[in-house]
């Protein structure tokens, strides 16, 4: 049986939901950044609301329980997801973000700090994305927002 792992960016409504980070638009028009939370806030209604009228998954980054097979971003062993934006994507910091999800994150079991140092510029649900990020999206996921699991990126229509 797989250890149960938490995907860092993932939908409301799934297991152990809760926020991990706000996502801070960019200074001066630049790419958008996630402040991390320092204390565990389980995703409730009245949390969700709060980014109205906005989907919380563009303003939030929300960790929940991976949907491992039920992902369209997971092989059976990896989250091609997490390995996209290690390949493709450029680090962003360089030290590790003070998240409150490592032990658990499934994307840094599998990829180390690499992943860290690339995790503050993801927001899961984006209706501006460079063309960059569209690869790390995949083909597979542009219908990820209807997926059973919805989990990892989503281009928003
Ligand atoms: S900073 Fe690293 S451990 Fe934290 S959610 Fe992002 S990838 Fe996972």
């Amino acid at each position: 049986m797989q250890e149960a792992l938490l995907c860092p960016s993932s939908q409301p409504g799934f297991e152990e939901c809760r926020v991990l980070g706000v996502v801070q638009p960019g200074e001066n028009g630049g790419a958008p950044e996630v402040a991390y939370l320092n204390q565990h806030l389980p995703v409730t209604r009245e949390v969700l609301d709060l980014a109205a009228p906005a989907q919380p998954t563009e303003v939030f980054r929300l960790a929940a329980q991976c949907q491992s097979d039920k992902c369209p971003h997971f092989d059976g062993a990896d989250c091609r997801l997490a390995t996209r934006i290690v390949q493709i994507l450029p680090a962003v910091v360089s030290t590790l973000p003070a998240c409150g999800i490592r032990h658990d994150c499934r994307w840094f079991r599998q990829e180390g700090a690499a992943a860290c140092h690339r995790c503050p510029q993801i927001v899961t649900v984006n209706y501006n994305v460079s063309e960059t990020m569209r690869e790390v999206v995949g083909v597979e996921s542009f219908s990820c927002g209807s997926h059973a699991a919805g989990t990892g990126l989503t281009i928003g229509e």
